[in-house]
């Protein structure tokens, strides 16, 4: 079974993701982790996509295409990925159909997490994460239960860390992206039939008890 975790920053797509790949024993493949990661090389290209990504604009869907097939045709994956925060425009989603063919796979469902934007600046600005295990927490919502630890048992982190595009100005642009880009494909899938919103205002356990009944129903 592959997944889409789809909705606006803020959502909630990396924090239920890591329950998923703790309960479910999934692979969560999150884009914007993947560019993370390549900003910390200090390469050239890890410079212009800082630029982007603090302006909250897409990168290129070449590099993210990239990225992503070299996840999908991994066989240790195949079949039990969590798609976070990809696709993000109508290109992404019609490359992710082709890729998906080639490698003998598909989409099960496209979860859709429901949120008021009112809450989305509020969460965003919150948003921590460790250092080691990049375990998610919010400073308002879902603090850490010491200051500054992570208290997850598989790592021995003193460090939660924010991350740059996490401020209030580029949230705006992120989310007005989103609406500009990334809303209009879930028409693509609702065609498809394979929609299930969900009510991420709700309390997060609620949320993840609401996503695991989907993925059982599946
Ligand atoms: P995220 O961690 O998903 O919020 O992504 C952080 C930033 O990385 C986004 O604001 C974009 O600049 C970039 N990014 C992540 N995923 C994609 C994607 N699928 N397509 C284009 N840009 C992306």
């Amino acid at each position: 079974m592959n997944l889409i975790l789809f909705g606006p920053p803020g959502a909630g797509k990396g924090t239920q993701s890591s329950f998923l790949v703790e309960s479910e024993k999934m692979f969560q493949l999150s884009t914007g982790d993947l560019l993370r990661a390549e900003l910390k090389s200090g390469s050239d290209l890890s410079k212009q996509l800082k630029e982007i990504m603090d302006a909250g604009k897409l990168v290129s869907d070449d590099i993210i295409n990239n990225l992503i097939e070299k996840k999908i045709s991994d066989p240790s994956v195949k079949n039990n990925i969590i798609f976070d925060g990809f696709p993000r425009n109508l290109e992404q989603a019609k490359s992710l159909d082709d890729m998906l063919d080639k490698y003998n796979q598909k989409i099960s469902a496209i979860i859709n997490l429901k949120v008021d934007y009112s809450v989305l600046v509020k969460r965003i600005s919150g948003r921590v994460s460790c250092s080691i295990c990049k375990k998610p927490f919010n400073e308002f919502f879902d603090p850490p239960v010491e200051p500054n630890n992570c208290s997850n048992n598989k790592c021995d982190s003193r460090e939660l860390i924010k991350r740059s595009d996490d401020n209030e100005s580029t949230v705006t642009n992120r989310l007005k992206t989103y609406d500009d880009q990334t809303l209009p494909i879930l028409d693509y899938y609702r065609k498809k039939g394979i929609v299930k919103d969900v009510d991420a205002m709700k309390a997060i356990n609620e949320v993840t008890g609401e996503i695991k009944s989907i993925i059982s129903n599946l």
